[in-house]
């Protein structure tokens, strides 16, 4: 009888902590759902190299008539 006592407190335990758990889930999910989408601050736009796909400072990325690229060499390379 005392282990069915124990055993019977372990679950509701285990029940209570379950939906607390649940609850602080879906508040997370709302927050990140209300808070909106911004680039971080110091975030840089990329670009990404029409000939090799390496990923580049959208500043630092050459343009060529068919796409941009990471180096002169690559726009030549791709377009000759
Ligand atoms: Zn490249």
């Amino acid at each position: 009888m005392k282990f069915l006592l124990v055993l019977i407190v372990v679950m509701v335990g285990v029940w209570i902590w379950r939906s607390n758990r649940a609850a602080e889930r879906s508040d997370d999910a709302e927050r990140d759902a209300a808070r909106p989408r911004r680039k971080a601050p110091g975030a840089i736009a990329m670009g990404r190299c029409d000939h090799c796909g390496m990923h580049c400072p959208s500043d630092d990325l050459i343009v060529g008539e068919h796409g941009t690229y990471c180096s002169t060499e690559h726009r030549n390379r791709a377009e000759a």
